[in-house]
């Protein structure tokens, strides 16, 4: 796709996450390529402590090829391994300096976003967990200044992770003092609520009412738009295209017409295959279909 087309069909707010293979500059062409302007990416290898350093030639090299493709929303999403809400002391405080680290890359090239998964309380003490977590966003954000936003996003809540409930979303938000809360949102993912037991497919407006009532439409600040391989409650993290999930098409269709959430940045983590960005294209367009239907 060329960058006048893009210019012209996608100046709306949908996107997927691209590869950073060959440098986080070249996602900006990947995103291009698939005819979108948001894009999510990984600054480092997500599932290694190896925490690379952005050189003052790579953030001007991304700002340029940012510019050149016209991005207007980068989410960064943070590493597998980081576990705020651990209560070991050596991998919570490995996982505080990646974290701060992340957001240390994300001021440097300019992401908008950094979203990051609620912690794991191996201990079984939640409230611990909860409070130790939004302890170590408060602090990384008074570490690291700038516009970057920490989004917390909402879990399928296997196991013992946290963040799988609006209530328990809202909780650590709360508990995160008032001087850096404003740079702290929600990204919720469609198969992960619907995992952890939220019906969004027989009921959409009550679920929708529920988060806007317990955590605020005004800190939904961004959408993974995922369909599930699992059913309702399943507490299982797989995803699916847009349509063909357990999830199906109706949720997808409201949510693209619903004017609550019409600006607010919407990636995909679909799974790609063989063809990846044909997998995206073929994604995004079952997305914009929904908002052309009469
Ligand atoms: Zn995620
Ligand atoms: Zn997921």
């Amino acid at each position: 796709m060329t960058d006048t087309e893009n210019a012209a069909n996608a100046a709306d707010e949908l996107g997927a996450h691209v590869s950073s293979a060959g440098g986080c500059h070249t996602v900006h062409a990947r995103a291009a390529e698939i005819g979108a302007v948001v894009l999510q990416l990984f600054t480092k290898t997500p599932n290694q402590w190896k925490e690379p350093e952005i050189a003052e030639a790579q953030a001007a090299e991304f700002a340029s090829t940012r510019a050149h493709h016209g991005v207007h929303t980068i989410i960064s999403h943070d590493s597998y391994l980081i576990n705020l809400a651990s209560p070991d002391p050596t991998l919570f405080a490995r996982s505080y300096d990646s974290f701060a680290r992340e957001l240390t890359r994300c001021r440097a090239l300019g992401v908008d976003f950094l979203v990051t998964h609620p912690g794991n309380a191996t201990d079984d003490d939640k409230d611990r967990g909860i409070v130790q977590n939004a302890e170590a966003i408060a602090r990384a954000l008074d570490e690291v200044p700038g516009d970057t936003m920490v989004l917390v996003e909402t879990t399928a809540g296997s196991g013992r992770v946290l963040g799988a409930s609006f209530e328990e979303l809202a909780r650590l938000i709360d508990l995160i003092p008032e001087h850096v809360r404003a740079r702290v949102g929600v990204c919720m993912d469609t198969c992960h609520v619907y995992a952890a037991g939220y019906d969004l497919r027989e009921d959409y407006e009550g679920v929708m009412a529920r988060f806007g009532d317990i955590v605020g439409f005004d800190r939904l600040r961004a959408f993974h738009l995922n369909d599930s391989q699992n059913a309702l409650g399943t507490r299982k993290d797989r995803h699916a295209w847009i349509g063909d999930g357990h999830l199906g098409p109706e949720p997808f269709r409201r949510l693209m017409r619903d004017e609550r959430f019409r600006g607010v940045p919407k990636v995909l983590e679909t799974p790609k295959g063989d063809e990846h960005a044909a997998s995206d294209r073929e994604n995004l367009r079952r997305l914009r279909a929904f908002r052309l239907e009469a």
